[in-house]
């Protein structure tokens, strides 16, 4: 594999430091790759400063045609990125190109969304005028869950409002984009977008840095509530999405023939983790052992490998403290509910768990209760509706939800009631750029993608003009 560089400043570099990035199929070296240090990271939001003041008085066609020109050479590259990507996140091949084209599709649909000015009055006596600037430097801070697509999403977003960005990757899945900030490094002036990496020790100091003006993190509620902390003392924006702990609510009409390989795909893609992934799942009493029945055939059923080989429905868990994590809640499991299928771990070296159903569990054990972040799936019943919507929402977390029936109307109404940034109905994971998407509670501040996600990447400038 070439070598892999940060990029600060329009030049790709070495970082002051190495660290290894690990295979999570085969628990083995893959790369090398750069580790910034607290200078690099100054460097990186420094050149951001600097390249500001010009691309943000460049017209919204002008930034777009640099955006659409990267997609276009990301878009020639779909096959190899999506190889980088199943090497250091895990998923299945299918998966990893799936999220290439997501990808390709963000950064063209989300930067042909403009915000042009507007006239919010204009009266015999005054006009008052809206336009919206940009913020300034911009920290972008993704998980190693969806590298690429979160990256899209919060840089399409700033650079094409005007801002400029240094990202941050996660370590343990930082080359896909670091390959990128090669192809941005081609594509836009020096320093409007910079790429640094570190080992979960930079992110605190980029939040709190006093040339950021916005912070947009995709990751845990722990890490939101931290970056919340140390963005307070200079009232930076923020948009945060956060963790989920997402109910299905099985209404007693629907076919589970049908349903039930839609809940297992919303549960289990990715091994599980996904912020907005099935997490509990609710289905009436009269319906609760076919269901559960069928889910655990389903995983019975369900092929786990590494991602790289054809037929892998399930790869790795990402990495070795995810892993740790999930399979320390399966053997707590073990005495909260009954495991119908998988709870097994299949011999390393990889971070391989078997998808996992359980059932006859409680509303308070923790993996009802918790956001579990891995491939394992509480299904609970219910003898009536109002009871599954209360349930469903008695959580600290709000970030999405489904609503299953043959009556889209009658599922209408429960999703209505979901206490969630978004709600799908018969449907999962239909995410779409020109369409917001936030959460929640503690699932989130502000939104993301449409229009109102790119507001946020800029400042509301009203004038008045008196006549
Ligand atoms: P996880 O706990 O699953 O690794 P995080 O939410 O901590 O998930 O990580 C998401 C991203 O946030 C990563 O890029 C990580 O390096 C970064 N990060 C971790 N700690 C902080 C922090 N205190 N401030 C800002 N970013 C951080």
């Amino acid at each position: 594999m070439e070598a892999f560089n940060l990029l600060i400043d329009g030049q790709m570099m070495p970082g002051a430091m190495t660290m290894e990035v690990i295979n999570p199929a085969t628990g083995k070296w893959l790369a090398d790759c750069p580790r910034a240090d607290a200078e690099q990271l100054n460097e990186a939001v420094a050149a951001a400063k600097r390249a500001f003041p010009a691309w943000a008085k460049l017209t919204y066609a002008a930034r777009r045609a640099m955006i659409h020109a990267i997609a276009g050479a990301l878009s020639a590259r779909i096959e190899e990125f999506a190889h980088l990507l199943t090497s250091e996140q895990g998923k299945p091949l299918h998966e990893a190109i799936k999220e290439m084209y997501g990808s390709i599709a963000i950064l063209k649909m989300l930067s042909s969304i403009e915000l042009p000015d507007e006239v919010l009055k204009d009266t015999a006596t005054e006009t008052v005028l809206r336009h919206r600037t940009p913020l300034g430097v911009v920290a972008a801070i993704t998980p190693w869950n969806t590298p690429m697509t979160l990256l899209m999403v919060k840089i399409t977003s700033a650079l094409v409002a005007g801002n400029t960005v240094v990202s941050k990757p996660a370590p343990t899945t930082p080359l896909t984009n670091l390959r990128f900030a090669e192809i941005c490094q081609a594509h836009l002036p020096a320093g409007v977008f910079n790429m640094i990496t570190d080992a979960n020790d930079l992110g605190a100091m980029l939040t709190s840095h006093p040339d950021i003006a916005k912070v947009s993190f995709t990751g845990s509620t722990a890490t939101g509530k931290r970056i919340v902390e140390s963005t307070a003392n200079s009232l930076k924006r923020l948009t945060l999405e956060l963790g989920g702990n997402d109910a299905a609510i099985v209404l007693d009409d629907a076919d589970l023939k049908s349903v039930a390989p839609k809940l297992f795909a919303g549960a289990m893609m990715n091994a599980g983790q996904v912020c907005l992934a099935i997490k509990r799942v609710y289905v009436h009493e009269s319906q609760y052992d076919e269901l559960c029945d069928e889910l655990a055939r389903l995983a019975d059923a369900a092929v786990v490998d590494d991602g790289a080989k054809q037929g892998t429905q399930i790869g790795p868990l990402q990495n070795k403290m995810q892993y740790d994590k999930v399979r320390a809640l399966i053997e707590e499991t073990r005495h909260a509910g009954k495991i119908i299928a998988g709870g097994s771990f299949p011999d390393g070296p990889g971070y391989f768990i078997r998808p996992t159903i359980v059932r006859d569990i409680d509303d308070q054990a923790r993996l009802v209760r918790e956001e579990q972040f891995g491939p394992v799936l509480p299904v609970l019943s219910y003898s009536n509706v109002e009871d599954a919507i209360a349930r469903a929402n008695d959580t600290e977390y709000g970030l999405g939800g489904t609503v299953w029936s043959a009556d889209s109307e009658r599922a209408l109404a429960v999703a209505r009631r979901v206490n969630s940034g978004t709600v799908w109905v018969n449907t999962h994971m239909v995410l779409q750029p020109d369409v917001p998407a936030g959460g929640a509670k503690q699932s989130g501040m502000g939104v993301e993608l449409g229009a109102e996600g790119i507001a946020e990447f800029t400042q509301s400038h009203i004038v008045y003009v008196a006549k």
